[in-house]
């Protein structure tokens, strides 16, 4: 089953924070989310490998806006002017900061 969010939330500029469907809630930095970019000019759509430099993602960053996409994704415009990355629920879920395995 796909995860399905129940409530999407901007906290402030600098956290995006989803409740999904059964309860768990998980909260994302603005600075996370851009650095996990998807989109073909941040990351290698074939190999997957990361293009971008996540340390030059400013520590500042924030998003301007969040926007769902169909039912299956959200896209985020941050406010470096980055806007092309679309955040599937199933690609944000596994982001989730507290369940990601630690490194
Ligand atoms: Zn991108
Ligand atoms: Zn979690």
């Amino acid at each position: 089953m796909l995860p399905t969010p129940e409530r999407l939330e901007k906290v402030r500029d600098e956290f995006f924070r989803i409740r999904w469907e059964g309860g768990h809630v998980s909260e994302y930095s603005f600075r996370t989310l851009r650095q996990e970019c998807r989109c073909a000019g941040c990351r290698d759509e074939f190999t997957g490998r990361r293009i971008l430099d996540p340390e030059s993602v400013p520590a500042d960053l924030k998003a301007g806006k969040a926007t769902l996409v169909g039912n299956y994704a959200v896209a985020f415009q941050f406010s470096d002017g980055h806007g092309s990355g679309i955040y599937t629920f199933e690609a944000l879920r596994a982001l989730c900061p507290c369940c990601a395995p630690k490194a």
